[in-house]
């Protein structure tokens, strides 16, 4: 495993943890240095890598040559879970990274789940349908023996969905018919065996996030210590607001979801701007969110100048990036890593960042923001929507239980407010100034390494 700032950012916190008489770690007595040292080392490494070229016959005729991934990172919580990402960013340490932070995220919130990330480097609006399942196929077929409802479990993520999850679970079964391939996969759609809400709960649960972290303020029931005060100040008035504007990066599956969720809430937001590769869509009364929503289901993207002007929505359309430095409150980042750097830092206006995506902002990024004052939340918090209704996917097909849409994004959404409201109180509360981010790391590795030393590998 090649450094990057995920395991940069594992070494600080085991520093921190051995430097710091955290009361968590007070019963491990003498050993306690050796065992976070040992647990670092593990947890900056990854268990395996499959990894090959896919082959297919294109339409034309051409064969087809798609690098692929699957990183199973560690299983110290539980099977190796995460999604299969069909992208042309898709490298091996990309997929290193996210199956990483898989791992983190299962851990922090408390999922039965260690962390694995598969990817395939391939632009899919290039494909047609009977490429893409040949691809998939052709994935499946790469990893196998390595997955299994008791071993590995794949689910979708960027540039991939129920349909190719469908597809995968076809071939899966196909190859191993005795097996219980139902739960090989999570994400499928509900005639193959998938729960519903599925598709729309990283972005509900993305947009949750935050607002319980304005809830914990708002309702006062934390005691802030004198290091927070600033922020505390600052999530005061945002709450307090009229009218809180949204801007959300991407326009997919999740912020989609999230800007639906965003005016549903019962204080006030309004979804001022979204954006896909083309555009950035931008109004200050308010966009249409669901017409928007409708048109990007039926042709894959925002409508040009020319299709707006039949429509409800009336806004300007700008370049893809305006959407990231536009004058809002709260920037839900919901489209891919590395989208505030270094450049574009100094000209972030939102005050309260969401990473829905996972790593939408650099580590240098993160610094120079946090020290301006701006809330992060961090992607290991914010988006695990989406595998915790995987999760209840997964124990559907153990029991053959279906719920119905609206008990399962209930469900969700109470895991979602557990695990956030927890970690705000903590954060406020600390004597210690740290971001969310580090906290949530913390969090994490202190149950990965507790298992770790309890499975003792
Ligand atoms: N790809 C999603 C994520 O990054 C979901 C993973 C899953 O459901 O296993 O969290």
């Amino acid at each position: 495993m090649t450094e990057n700032t995920t395991t940069q950012l594992i070494q600080e916190v085991i520093d921190y943890l051995i430097e710091t008489d955290i009361q968590e770690l007070s019963d491990w007595g003498d050993r306690r240095t050796e065992w976070l040292n040992q647990a670092g080392e593990q947890l900056k490494g990854i268990d395996k890598i499959i990894s090959g070229d896919l082959r297919i016959r294109k339409d034309n005729g051409d064969i087809g040559t798609y690098p692929a991934f699957r990183v199973q990172h560690n299983n110290a919580c539980g099977y190796y879970k995460g999604g299969i990402r069909f992208s042309t960013g898709v490298n091996k340490e990309e997929v290193e990274t996210l199956a990483m932070l898989m791992t983190l995220k299962n851990a922090l919130h408390e999922l039965p789940y260690g962390g694995g990330k598969g990817g395939v480097h391939i632009d899919v609006r290039e494909h047609s349908d009977r490429e893409l399942k040949e691809v998939s196929r052709a994935f499946v077929r790469l990893v196998q023996n390595d997955i299994g409802p008791y071993r590995d479990i794949p689910a979708p993520d960027v540039g991939s969905g129920a349909k190719l999850m469908d597809w995968m679970t076809q071939e899966y079964k196909t190859l191993h018919p005795n097996q219980p391939y139902i739960n090989t996969f999570t994400g499928k759609s509900i005639q193959s065996g998938g729960t519903k809400g599925r598709s729309e709960s990283t972005g509900i649960g993305t947009f949750l996030s935050y607002y319980y972290l304005v809830d914990t303020i708002l309702e006062n029931t934390v005691e802030v210590d004198a290091n927070y005060t600033d922020e505390k100040d600052l999530i005061t008035s945002i709450g307090e607001k009229e009218n809180v504007r949204v801007a959300i990066q991407g326009f997919g599956n999740l912020s989609r979801a999230a800007a639906i969720e965003a005016e549903k809430a019962s204080r006030k937001h309004t979804v001022i701007a979204v954006s896909d590769s083309r555009s950035t869509l931008y109004s200050e009364e308010g966009l249409d969110v669901k017409e928007l929503a409708a048109f990007k289901e039926k042709t894959g993207r925002l409508p040009s100048e020319e299709e707006l002007v039949g429509m409800n929505t009336k806004c300007d359309r700008l370049n893809p990036d305006a959407v990231l430095t536009l004058d809002c409150d709260v920037l839900i980042l919901g489209a891919i890593e590395d989208q505030i750097t270094e450049k574009n830092q100094k000209d972030i206006k939102a005050q309260i960042l969401v990473e829905g995506a996972n790593g939408p902002i650099t580590k240098k990024a993160d610094k120079y923001l946090t020290e301006k004052g701006k809330i992060i939340i961090p992607d290991i918090l914010a988006n695990a929507g989406g595998v915790t209704v995987s999760y209840f996917e997964w124990i559907q097909g153990f029991t053959n239980e279906v719920k119905e849409k609206d008990k399962i994004l209930e469900n969700m959404s109470a895991r979602m407010k557990d695990v956030s409201t927890g970690v705000y109180k903590q954060h406020f509360s600390s004597i210690h100034k740290e971001s969310l981010r580090f906290l949530c790391f913390k969090l994490s590795i202190i149950r990965l390494v507790d298992m770790l030393n309890r499975s003792g590998n």
